[in-house]
């Protein structure tokens, strides 16, 4: 008889996100390996507990190793773990470590793999992201794509249609399952001490950014120049960064705090005047919460938003500039925002199941 079991691979906070709404649609089915490559409770485990996800099947600890480390011990793991309980089909997503060692192990295994989140480009071979991304999806049996802009590119990189199925995104199921009620969010934010539409939320986590002296330092005084409070959640690197950069004073003039549950944070970005950020899944929250977003970075995988969701700007003066001009028409841009609809479709987790049965039925 043939496995009805779905492997599915989180290794990091936004893959728990948005594979959350794809283990809740396939129920029994979903067996659960988590690589560990976010290992602290406020990077993983609130995530789990909050997207009510419980012990995963397979837990690993691949987290502070190299990318090279990172990727061997899991694909090891991972071969062994599909060899074992052979499924109909193992889905990983978006550009991790976790993600390639997935996809690497599903080829050896030779297990039907599928790829969420597939398709995305910034034609930036200087991001580790651009090259695992690639990776999986030369790999992938089916790759689903949130957007029409991500199934083009895969085409034109030579994918095969039958590989490439349009699904949307999994973020908004997700936060269908953890939105609180516009009452809990002005407590939420009350408890942080800011108040709607006065308050800027702002993360950076990307090589680019925190990785360089000049460009965190340069990120931290144009945040700090924002007239309104700054609420900065510091992922690990880049808090390790700004220490070792002796970015302490730049950190002491913004509201800094330790990375915050998923709840708490769409509470804040609903709630925000805009967004300034370096983060993949921001991007498309703000289409969902519809906010601005300052994404500060050299490219993007979504330039379908550009423009009216998401300005990209370099680390530099631009920050504030941009910043500023969306401030002084504030009302304004919200009001052209609300009116737009979200790009990224809808019921995206029940498309992606629908899709992982198309393969493992064909297989
Ligand atoms: N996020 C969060 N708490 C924080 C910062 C971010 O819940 O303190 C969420 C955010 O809503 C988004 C996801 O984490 O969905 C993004 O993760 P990250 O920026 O690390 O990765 P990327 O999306 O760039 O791959």
């Amino acid at each position: 008889m043939k496995s009805e079991r779905v492997a599915v691979v989180v290794g990091t906070r936004p893959e728990i996100i948005k594979l959350a709404p794809v283990i809740h649609s396939l129920g029994g089915r979903a067996l659960v390996v988590h690589t560990g490559q976010h290992f602290d409770d406020n990077m993983s485990r609130s995530f789990l507990d909050q997207l009510r996800l419980g012990q995963p099947d397979l837990h690993l600890a691949i987290g502070g190793e190299t990318r090279g480390a990172q990727i061997g011990m899991a694909t090891q793991a991972i071969e062994a773990f599909l060899l074992d309980a052979q499924p109909a089909a193992i889905v990983v997503q978006g550009d991790t470590n976790s993600g390639v060692a997935g996809a690497l192990a599903a080829n050896s295994a030779r297990i039907p793999l599928v790829h969420v989140e597939a398709g995305m480009r910034s034609y930036d071979r200087a991001m580790p992201e651009e090259h695992n991304r690639v990776l999986i999806d030369v790999l992938a049996d089916m790759c689903l794509v949130p957007h029409e802009t991500n199934a083009a590119a895969l085409r034109h990189e030579g994918i095969a249609e039958s590989r490439i199925r349009v699904t949307g995104s999994t973020l908004r199921d997700a936060i269908d399952i953890i939105m609180p009620t516009p009452t809990e969010r002005t407590e939420l934010i009350a408890a942080r001490g800011v108040e709607t539409n006065r308050f800027v939320l702002a993360t950076i986590h990307r090589a680019e950014n925190a990785d360089s002296d000049a460009n965190l330092g340069a990120i931290l005084r144009e945040l700090a120049a924002i007239p309104l409070p700054v609420v900065l959640p510091l992922h690990p690197r880049t808090r390790g960064r700004a220490l070792e950069f002796g970015l302490d004073d730049e950190l002491a003039a913004l509201q800094v705090c330790e990375p915050i549950g998923y709840r708490e944070f769409i509470s804040l970005a609903s709630e925000a005047a805009l967004l300034v950020s370096d983060s993949g899944g921001v991007q498309e929250e703000a289409c969902i919460v519809k906010r601005p977003v300052v994404i500060v970075r050299n490219s993007t995988e979504r330039p379908e938003i550009l423009g009216t969701f998401a300005h990209l700007v370099a680390a530099g003066s631009a920050i504030g500039d941009k910043v500023r001009e969306l401030l002084e028409r504030l009302p304004a841009v919200h009001e052209q925002l609300a009116a737009l609809p979200y790009p990224y479709g809808d019921h995206a987790a029940e498309k992606v199941v629908q899709a992982i049965d198309e393969l493992s039925a064909r297989a």
